[in-house]
């Protein structure tokens, strides 16, 4: 089974415990990304969205008002011409003028009267059977005789016993736009058609007075795709129309190509003319809708301006507060280390009391033989070189046991951190030779190097590694009472070095693997074991870079894999 350490580690400041602008920087980086994705874009991406809404909103609006407008002012011209048609017809239906209406008189007189409905009636003239103008009142002064034989417009009323007809706009004779409108009534001398040529310009000038004109460009195209009347100045009807709206649907309104504003249209029910009409940009209606989306604009811009220095003035807080929990769990770290390390100074104390013991006794015993050498009673006399070589021993001995305090102080004291390269088999070695060689010795076990020859130096603090190493050999030698066989093999990568450190000791249980780098775990007795020492060596790793892991089968064994960066990340 195996385990990864995790969780707990306290939070390095760095390594060499300070916080780098690196370190924050980074922080601050992750912050502002996570308050960004977390607040920013999702606001931003419904922003877009009512955004998008709104535009469409306001789009479908004006296509109805365009669509309502065009529909409007396609019925009022529907009626106008009715009322037009409605004129000449009651003209026609009045017994007098149907009696003399072929008298160039009656025309005469009739004109004004019809001109007096509206003034968009040009002429008056009646028309026989045949397709003959037998009379005229009006301004053209035709050269001879006028025959509409051969007019599309004549023969559809002469088809009809009653009839009326309006035509598109053409040029005629002449050569004045204008638009015919007819009707036919049977009177004593045969079928006779009245007819009045009406000016475009009256209708164009009706148009543009309408409600809503302003608003609106309006024009008036026939089946064919010419334009009857425009409300441009310098066109002249009848020319093409840029815009020949489709027969079905009657009303509707048109894409442009080029994404403009959409064109609305209607067809007239009275004659097979389409009002066509598209907005007219600046005017008042448009104005105040792109004023109205300005502001939205700008307030949307202040809004996420003020969010984003509210996002980075909050992640700044949020780093600032952070660094300092990191601050705090870093002192609360190098304490805990520092505890771990004087209870494993605890333990190591019996194995450095019994080194301590042999050089006292070699000192004690050398005293005594010099103390008996210098005894007159004893009459022997003492030459310097016996003296030096007793005093030579007592040195040794002294020297030894000052070695071995101060190994025991260097691991002890609380020295600042220093990181500097190091071979770890030279550490590995120091611990397995110096630190607990005694302690090796006595537990009866077997030591086995497999050391890799592609050695490399790594950057560490050497007593901080030294503490770690200190820890697992220890543990390994605990769950080996018996004896046994410790293996330290060490591996390097391209990246790292991997240490295992394996041990044929009681292994462990799946309960114990599951815990066993939780701070005060210990299944060792009062006073032998604390349960800091994996937890503070699984916390010095991750502060190098590294990390440890552990495999155990319970009655076999345990390996501690320890993985460790060549280079101390920033
Ligand atoms: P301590 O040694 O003070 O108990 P550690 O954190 O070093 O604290 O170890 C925690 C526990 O993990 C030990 O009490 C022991 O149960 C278990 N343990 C550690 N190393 C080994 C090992 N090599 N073999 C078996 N058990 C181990």
């Amino acid at each position: 089974m195996t385990r990864k350490a995790q969780g707990q580690e306290p939070r390095p400041e760095t390594a060499a415990g300070r916080v780098s602008s690196h370190h924050y920087r980074e922080l601050l980086w992750q912050t502002l990304t996570r308050q960004l994705l977390l607040y920013f874009i999702p606001l931003l991406l419904l922003a877009a969205f009512f955004h998008v809404q709104y535009l469409r909103l306001i789009r479908d609006s004006q296509r109805a008002h365009l669509m309502a407008v065009a529909e409007q002012q396609a019925r009022t011209l529907d009626l106008y011409l009715r009322e037009r048609l409605v004129n000449l017809g009651n003209l026609a239906d009045d017994p007098v003028f149907a009696r003399s209406c072929r008298s160039p008189a009656t025309l005469a007189a009739a004109l004004p009267r019809l001109r007096q409905t509206n003034p968009a009636f040009v002429d008056l003239g009646v028309v026989d059977a045949e397709g003959r103008l037998v009379a005229y009142e009006g301004p053209v002064k035709f050269p001879g005789p006028v025959s509409y034989a051969s007019e599309a417009w004549f023969h559809r009323i002469a088809a009809e016993s009653r009839a009326s007809v309006i035509t598109d706009v053409y040029l005629g004779l002449r050569g004045q736009p204008h638009f015919t409108i007819a009707v036919k009534r049977d009177t004593d001398q045969g079928p006779t058609i009245v007819r009045s040529a009406l000016s475009p310009d009256a209708l164009l000038e009706y148009l543009t007075s309408l409600e809503g004109a302003h608003e609106v460009n309006a024009l008036v195209v026939n089946a064919q795709g010419a334009l009857q009347l425009i409300a441009r100045p310098g066109d002249a009807p009848p020319a093409p129309s840029a815009v020949l709206p489709p027969r079905t649907p009657v009303r509707g309104v048109l894409d442009r190509p080029n994404g403009g504003d959409a064109w609305a249209y209607a067809w007239l029910r009275e004659t097979p003319w389409a009002l066509v009409v598209h907005p007219i940009p600046g005017t008042a209606g448009t104005q105040a809708l792109l004023g109205r989306q300005n502001r939205i604009l700008a307030f949307t811009v202040v809004f996420f301006l003020v969010m984003g220095i509210v996002i980075v003035v909050r992640a700044r807080q949020i780093v600032r507060k952070q660094l300092a929990v990191e601050r705090h769990e870093a002192e609360l770290s190098g304490q805990l280390v520092h505890a771990a390390r004087l209870a494993s100074v605890g333990e190591l104390a019996a194995g450095i009391a019994h080194e301590i013991n042999n050089p006292l006794a070699i000192i004690a015993e050398e005293v005594g033989l010099l103390k008996d050498l210098m005894n007159p009673e004893f009459g022997t006399a003492v030459t310097p070189p016996d003296l030096a070589e007793h005093l030579g021993f007592i040195h040794e001995a002294v020297f030894r046991c000052r070695d071995i305090t101060r190994k025991l102080l260097t691991f002890v004291r609380r020295t600042d951190i220093k990181i500097e390269t190091h071979r770890v088999e030279k550490i590995l070695d120091d611990v397995i030779g110096g630190m607990l060689g005694t302690e090796l010795l006595l537990a009866n076990v077997e030591i086995a190097k497999h050391y890799d020859t592609d050695e490399r130096p790594i950057q560490t603090d050497r007593n901080q590694l030294v503490q770690v190493f200190v820890n697992l050999i220890k543990n390994a030698l605990d769950a080996m009472p018996q004896g046994g066989t410790l293996t330290v093999q060490t591996r390097h990568r391209d990246s790292d070095v991997v240490i295992a450190i394996r041990d044929t000791g009681c292994g462990m249980t799946p309960d114990q693997l599951e815990r066993v780098f939780m701070p005060f775990f210990t299944t060792k007795p009062p006073g032998k074991g604390t349960g800091l020492g994996l937890s503070v060596s699984a916390s010095i790793l991750k502060n190098f870079g590294g990390n440890i892991h552990v495999e155990s089968t319970p009655g076999k064994g345990s390996q501690f894999t320890v993985e460790l960066p060549y280079r101390i990340p920033e």
